[in-house]
């Protein structure tokens, strides 16, 4: 690990001290990638997985063994997330699809087209209590395709009956989601034009979402991959690192890295930062 000088800018000392231990420092555990996202932890195998999106490699990473190679080539895969089972579901960026890895390991696809239509470029992706997918579906990383949906739609995909749904239609382009403890509320990042999160409310049924209030916004950079911490603080990727909303919307602290960061983790008392061609760690007391 390589200490950094870079640490945190702490706006709310008192909240600050349940985030992270004393003493905390940020770290670079590995470097010479070329943009990374989508973290992962796999808690029963203690190893993060994440995104190499341009090298259209997915990597892991674990105390024991550094970085290694899991997956090449990965169709340009984005964000990652668990299911209820443990098993990774992927936003693929290249392949314009969300897609699940069973238990033996093939990788099925769960979803590649909404009306009938291609989607343009699952971003991605979390899973709800009762097994759903949601994801945000903005248009960069299309190349040579032709848009094909009309927007930028979030969408929640029901696994068993393949039922899609666009249950958020007015984002410029929606990125980082994560659902609140208790699902009742929503957060999800526009890392377009707006640059903030917005907080929705989820029905009661859990199948949609109303609201839509700008939570927070990002002032340096934009929001890309965000977290929901047991506490209900928001943790949003940022230009600057990653910055750490309390619940009610005020920041709490930044932490700072030398590199813009697309994407955070949770996992093993660590917070795992994907920040352009590096993994960063630092140690935190916040679990998802
Ligand atoms: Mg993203």
């Amino acid at each position: 690990m390589v200490a950094l000088a870079a640490d945190f800018e702490i706006k709310d000392p008192k909240a600050f001290a349940k985030l992270f231990p004393k003493g905390a420092k940020v770290k670079r555990l590995a470097t010479g990638m070329q943009f990374l996202e989508g973290p992962a932890w796999v808690a029963k195998e203690k190893r993060l997985i994440f995104s190499d999106i341009p090298a259209n490699e997915m990597k892991q990473w674990s105390r024991a063994k550094g970085v290694e190679s899991f997956r090449k080539p990965s169709n340009n895969t984005n964000g990652n997330t668990l299911d209820r089972q443990g098993n990774l579901v992927s936003a693929e960026h290249g392949a314009h699809r969300i897609s699940h890895t069973l238990p033996n390991g093939s990788v099925e696809m769960v979803v590649e087209k909404f009306d009938g239509k291609d989607l343009n470029s699952p971003n991605d992706v979390v899973v709800k209590s009762d097994g759903s997918m949601w994801f945000t579906d903005p248009d960069y990383g299309l190349g040579e395709r032709k848009k094909m949906q009309a927007g930028n739609y979030v969408y929640r995909v029901d696994p068993k009956t393949k039922e899609l749904t666009a249950v958020i239609k007015d984002f410029d382009k929606p990125n980082g989601l994560c659902f609140a403890p208790g699902e009742k509320k929503l957060y999800v990042a526009d890392s377009g034009g707006p640059r903030h999160i917005r907080v929705f409310a989820v029905s009661a049924d859990g199948k949609s979402v109303s609201g839509g209030a700008v939570f927070a916004k990002i002032d340096k950079g934009g929001p890309d991959g965000i977290r929901c911490d047991k506490s209900g603080n928001v943790w949003s990727s940022s230009g600057d690192g990653v910055q750490v909303f309390a619940p009610d919307g005020h920041l709490i602290a930044r932490v700072l890295l030398p590199e813009s960061a697309a994407n955070l983790e949770f996992g093993d008392g660590l917070l795992f930062m994907t920040a352009r061609k590096s993994l960063y760690a630092t140690a935190v007391r916040a679990k998802r």
